[in-house]
């Protein structure tokens, strides 16, 4: 007999998606977080000063407004408590001239001029059918999809480097516009499907917006484990494991960490040829990650950058090109791409009246050491001179350090795991189920199997269905939501 049906190891989104979908088919459910705070990437702190309010890892939400997962009736509530920036994300050039994606499509192109018409083509069919994109997107693609032609026009502007996709464009502009976010892939821009990432969080920003959550993006972990209590689950803190030995018994363990987490904790359990692939698995560049308390907000040249939630800080999209090639290649560039978001343009309850929180990351090679935090403020300083006058505090962890914070980030890696042709298919093995493992009952759900990084959950919900199905009479795990 076991004593729970389900044992989750770690309570990061997806740990806390798979607890709920097994909750959800009437299982007991134990959820075991190593870390003393609940929530892995969606956690909140007073990082800096007393009253100021510091997302550690994620900030900005478009993946959970586009999810399934959080699309269920029990979130109703937490999704009003989604703060939508004016402006869902800016990228300033230079004096007051900045480029940014509004709300509306058309709002956007009439800021490009000569690209007007070809960025309405490019975009306009694709955010009618936003949904469809993000159902297809967020799942790991093993079915055909339900609308072949939409998803196949995404899919095949995707599949493109972002660098050929930009060749449409002629404007500086237009091309710093997808560069820029085209650059949360954490890849070179010469590289295959840098593209999708531009398409997919720019439709985003166009459908539903690029989101922060009121007080933080713990709020979005409060909301899961309320949900996973409301169902009978328990979650327990302060519990590492260390070994297969140290999970209670149960009939299903899923395990929300890293491949290199999974192959530490099984040890030789595991065939070694299985521990050998994990062991083949890239994690790609990490992030060294800033939080600041500022006396006021960020005086940024370009005014449609004081509206935005997110920034792209790196000029051109020549030089946000350099600097990805040159983490890639291992270097530290000396002017990096900086991804900034300020979440007091939605939500005041970040800080004390008047006061500002600021986050930002840039990219560096895996597992570095080296302290960025000057390099990221000479960047922010550029585009609005005055910033370093506002610091009251701050808080810095270099890619070494965001890897001791919480272990699923191998070497800082925060997608967890490079978003490779090959590792967007297949990830973290060559499986056709990539959550099962060689041992019976043992399921990996991080963002280390598809779809992969961000907060949306569904890696939780295809790994519990497989569990439910193997162990469980459920359904074919990748039937449609
Ligand atoms: C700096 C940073 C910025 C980010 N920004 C964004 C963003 O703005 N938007 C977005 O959508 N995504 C963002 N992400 C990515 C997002 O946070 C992750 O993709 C997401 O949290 C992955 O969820 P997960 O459940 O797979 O793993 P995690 O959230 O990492 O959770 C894993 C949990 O398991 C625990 N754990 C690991 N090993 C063990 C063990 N042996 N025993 C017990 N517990 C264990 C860890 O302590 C952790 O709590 C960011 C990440 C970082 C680090």
């Amino acid at each position: 007999m076991s004593a729970v049906d389900a044992v989750v190891v770690g309570s990061g989104p997806n740990g806390l998606a798979a607890a709920i979908t097994m909750a959800r088919a009437g299982l007991s459910v134990t959820v075991l977080e190593g870390d003393d705070l609940v929530g892995g990437g969606c956690r909140t702190q007073e990082a800096t000063l007393p009253g100021f309010r510091h997302d550690v890892c994620s900030i900005a939400h478009p993946l959970v407004m586009a999810s399934p997962f959080f699309r269920h009736p029990s979130f109703d509530g937490l999704r009003e408590r989604l703060r939508q920036p004016e402006v869902p994300f800016a990228h300033p050039l230079g004096g007051e001239t900045a480029t940014a994606a509004h709300r509306s499509v058309d709002e956007t192109a009439a800021t490009l001029g000569a690209d007007a018409a070809a960025y309405r083509r490019l975009f306009s069919p694709l955010v009618e059918h936003a949904d469809q994109i993000a159902d297809a997107v967020l799942a790991p693609l093993r079915t055909l999809p339900d609308h072949p032609v939409t998803v196949g026009r995404f899919g095949l502007a995707g599949l493109l480097p972002v660098q050929a996709l930009s060749r449409r464009f002629r404007s500086a502009e237009a091309r710093a516009l997808l560069a820029g976010v085209s650059a949360h892939s954490m890849s070179p821009l010469t590289a295959p499907l840098t593209a999708a990432f531009a398409l997919l969080l720019t439709v985003l920003a166009h459908a539903q917006g690029w989101p922060v959550a009121e007080g933080g993006s713990a709020t979005l972990t409060d909301a899961m484990v309320a949900e996973l209590e409301r169902l009978g689950g328990t979650v327990s803190t302060g519990h590492w494991v260390g070994s297969l030995d140290e999970v209670p018994r149960a009939t299903a363990v899923l395990f929300d960490t890293s491949p290199k987490g999974l192959a530490a904790i099984a040890g030789d359990a595991l065939p070694t040829r299985y521990t050998r692939a994990l062991g083949r698995f890239r994690y790609g560049p990490g992030v060294c990650k800033v939080d600041w308390a500022l006396s006021g907000p960020v005086p940024w040249s370009a005014a449609v950058c004081r509206r935005a939630g997110t920034l792209h800080v790196g000029g051109t999209a020549a030089e946000v090109a350099a600097s990805e090639a040159g983490v890639w290649a291992g270097r530290h560039p000396a002017r990096p791409y900086c991804l900034v978001v300020q979440p007091g343009v939605a939500d005041p309850s970040r800080a004390p009246a008047g006061r500002q929180t600021l986050w930002a990351y840039c990219h560096v090679p895996s597992g570095s050491t080296v302290d960025m935090t000057g390099a990221i403020e000479q960047q922010i300083e550029r585009f609005a001179p005055g910033f370093s006058d506002l610091i009251l505090a701050r808080a810095t962890r270099t890619a070494a350090q965001e890897e001791l914070a919480d272990p699923n980030y191998v070497g800082g890696a925060i997608t967890g795991g490079a978003a490779t042709l090959r590792q967007t298919m297949f990830r973290p093995t060559m499986q056709w189920n990539p959550y099962r493992t060689p041992l019976a009952g043992v399921y990996l759900c991080s963002a280390s199997t598809p779809p992969g990084a961000g907060v949306h959950g569904m890696c939780g919900v295809f790994a519990a269905r497989t569990a439910l199905h193997d162990l469980f009479g459920g359904g074919s795990p990748f039937d449609a939501h």
